[in-house]
């Protein structure tokens, strides 16, 4: 699991947020009233960014502020649903970085 706060950070963030699952969907399962079912039955509670990150890095650095309650089925969901829309991205960008070496404009410049 990404764990990129401290229990201190923790206490500050169920603080505001409530001790439930902030996750409200972005795990991509629907849940009840946009609450998480870690509602129903406790799971423990991590701080996370909302919605997660891609790199470690990136999660750390943003400030308390912004992290949320995040249950640990909802964290790993969310975070691989955020590498795969960036995965997607990438693979777009890099075919259209491909495409354009074979333009009639390219070539003519090049
Ligand atoms: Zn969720
Ligand atoms: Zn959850």
């Amino acid at each position: 699991m990404t764990t990129t706060a401290r229990p201190t950070t923790l206490a500050a963030v169920l603080a505001a947020h409530g001790t439930q699952c902030g996750c409200e969907g972005a795990c991509g399962k629907p849940h009840k009233s946009r609450r998480c079912k870690a509602t129903d039955k406790p799971l423990p509670l991590h701080a996370g960014p909302y919605p997660p990150r891609v790199t470690d890095a990136q999660n750390a650095a943003v400030p308390t502020a912004d992290l949320r309650p995040w249950c640990g089925p909802c964290w790993r969901a969310a975070l691989l649903r955020e590498l795969e829309h960036r995965a997607l991205l990438r693979r777009t960008e890099l075919d259209q970085a491909q495409l354009a070496l074979f333009t009639p404009a390219a070539l003519a410049a090049g």
